[in-house]
């Protein structure tokens, strides 16, 4: 079998049509035609009350924490299961990051242990909907009353998935998105803020656009612009959105055959659930197929699993180091233990994933994993 990468940029071939549109108009810088396209777009398909392009999911990120008005002392609430960002767009703004353990049953933030790391300096809390599965969002919203705090969505893996019947990226006062080429809806690296509380709405706008009231300008509704906040140049030319507007009007077909492969990966493999930890998919939940996962027994099986898989030119990965324990973070007076967190670091395996691999693939991947177990 020839070498099965880990993932491969699905391109539905109008993306080139957009472009070439783009480079014959005079504008190819950012808030024109597409970007506007994109964002009505994600309004109306999931009800938020505003949605920004940004350059990437990290970027809205860093819009949330600004929007949130985070500064030195404010403690901010999220797993330790996370990629760097997540904690990076607090920090920069001078927050002190509180990391709670993920869930036995799965990778993402285990919601009972939120309320004890709830203090008189907490600001926000972050969830993020690990491989597009749902965080209970009941329970976090619940919190945030009680206690007057911000529920940031990092919903970076999460477009099209949902809770309870509500989009996820709708529920927080504010959420983010990636479109990064291993997400499932792809612009190479572009992101995602979308507002859903109307006090953020006039603010998010002028820190898109370096802290200018540029675009109340361009609407007519200031007579002239200048500088008026803080901000930064989060926004994405109009050759990305043009990209991006060309995977969007195919997202139906990109999530059908997504989840298509997943079913075809979980079907293979149900058949180990005595031997490693399958997803999990909580009834108030829907799986987006962003990713297929499951969890090793220990971090020797999965060290001679993941090599039993490349001998067959196989090339699947893990991520996510617990952030409490990396290097950057390790020396923050962390004492908390995170055993789930680390289990998921030391011994979660994801299989090859891409819209393009045939049945065959499919097989071939999920037959070598079988062998592996036998
Ligand atoms: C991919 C990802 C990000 C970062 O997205 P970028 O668009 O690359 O900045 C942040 N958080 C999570 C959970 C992610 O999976």
């Amino acid at each position: 079998m020839k070498k099965i990468t880990f993932n491969r940029p699905y391109i539905t071939g109008n993306e080139i049509q957009y472009l070439n549109k783009v480079l014959g108009s005079t504008k190819i810088a950012g808030n024109g035609k597409y970007t506007k396209k994109c964002q009505s777009y994600f309004v109306n398909k999931y009800g938020f009350k505003k949605a920004l392009l940004t350059t990437s999911c990290t970027d809205a990120l860093e819009m949330c924490a600004i929007l949130a008005n985070i500064s030195s002392g404010d403690e901010v609430i999220m797993p330790s299961y996370t990629f760097v960002s997540t904690a990076n767009a607090f920090l920069l703004r001078g927050a002190k990051i509180k990391f709670v353990d993920s869930r036995e049953d799965h990778p993402g933030m285990n919601e009972d242990t939120i309320e004890a790391n709830i203090t008189d300096k907490t600001k926000a809390i972050v969830v993020v909907h690990y491989a597009g599965v749902a965080v209970d969002m009941d329970k976090v919203m619940s919190l945030a009353n009680k206690y007057d705090l911000l529920v940031i969505e990092d919903a970076a893996q999460a477009i099209d998935s949902y809770y309870k019947d509500t989009p996820l990226g709708s529920i927080g006062h504010l959420s983010s998105f990636s479109f990064h080429e291993t997400k499932n809806i792809i612009s190479g690296e572009g992101g995602l803020l979308a507002i859903n509380d109307g006090e953020f709405t006039q603010r998010s706008e002028i820190i898109w656009e370096k802290g200018t009231n540029r675009s109340a300008f361009f609407r007519g509704e200031v007579d002239k612009y200048g500088w008026v906040d803080i901000g930064s140049s989060f926004l994405p030319s109009e050759l990305i959105a043009s990209f991006l507007y060309a995977q969007l009007e195919q997202l139906v077909v990109i999530q059908s055959q997504r989840k298509k492969i997943w079913t075809q990966y979980f079907e293979f493999l149900k058949t180990l659930k005595n031997k490693v930890q399958l997803p999990n998919i909580p009834e108030y939940a829907t799986n987006n197929a962003h990713m297929f996962y499951f969890v090793c027994s220990s971090i020797e099986e999965r060290t001679a699993l993941l090599s039993h898989l490349k001998e067959k030119n196989i090339y699947a990965v893990f991520h996510y180091q617990s952030l409490h324990k990396s290097e950057f973070f390790r020396n923050n007076n962390h004492k908390k233990l995170m055993p789930l967190s680390d289990r998921y670091s030391d011994c979660l395996v994801r299989l090859p994933f891409y819209i393009g691999l045939t049945d065959d693939e499919i097989n071939y991947v999920a037959e070598s994993v079988l062998e592996f177990y036998k």
